[in-house]
């Protein structure tokens, strides 16, 4: 029977990459993908054969999930990508970068986007010195974002900056781990978000 957590990590296997949805364990031997990079399943192992239509869904799932998004509010976020000027894939991207429960998991204030989210809602983060408590609130250029003084000595926190400071930090956000503190320098261009999603294939699964 599988341990109970392990069940999120069932995401990462389906979607074939590491989502790194538990912080900590995602850079250890344990984590599951690591050592069953393969999906769950009877067939997980098969060499399966998808549809046009499989890898957009695949595709598109992959990409809500890495943001830890639900349907509708993931769908929304499509909905204002595509009413934008400019390519619609990349504005998407940009969208869900940007949102501000993305960027407190990146400046290491959390340590998952679903914990990003509460800390977000429970009154802990800050723009421009601000209270916000929206996650899907969108940053812009010059925006400040940090964590309140109480919040830096959460555990979350902590394990949030560790993990933090052994990925790739992107290079439109200009990050003070010791504040716990990000400065957005630019609104981010495709060449600078990591996110590794073919992005078109989402936009043909909604335009279906
Ligand atoms: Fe689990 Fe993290 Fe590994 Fe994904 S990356 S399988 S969430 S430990």
């Amino acid at each position: 029977m599988a341990k109970k957590s392990d069940s999120v990590c069932k995401l990462c296997r389906r979607e074939n990459m590491k989502l790194f949805l538990k912080a900590e364990r995602c850079f250890t031997d344990k984590c599951a993908f690591e050592r069953r990079p393969y999906p769950p399943g009877q067939h997980g192992q098969s060499r399966l054969k998808f549809s046009e239509y499989a890898l957009q869904l695949r595709e598109k799932q992959k990409l809500r999930r890495y943001y830890h998004l639900e349907e509708n509010t993931f769908r929304h976020i499509f909905e204002i990508a595509s009413k934008s000027t400019g390519n619609t894939g990349e504005v998407l991207l940009r969208l869900l970068e940007t949102r501000l429960d993305n960027v407190v998991y990146l400046m290491g204030g959390a340590c998952s986007r679903k914990n990003s989210r509460q800390m977000i809602s429970h009154g802990h983060v800050l723009v421009n010195g601000k209270r916000i408590t929206l996650p899907g609130y969108f940053v812009k250029p010059g925006d400040v974002v940090s964590v309140t003084e109480s919040a830096k000595q959460l555990v979350p926190v902590q394990m949030g900056i560790n993990s933090a400071k052994r990925r790739e930090l992107p290079g439109w956000l200009e990050v003070n781990f010791d504040k716990v503190e990000a400065v957005i320098k630019e609104l981010p261009s495709r060449a600078n978000i990591n996110t590794p999603v073919e992005e078109r294939l989402v936009v043909e699964f909604y335009s279906r």
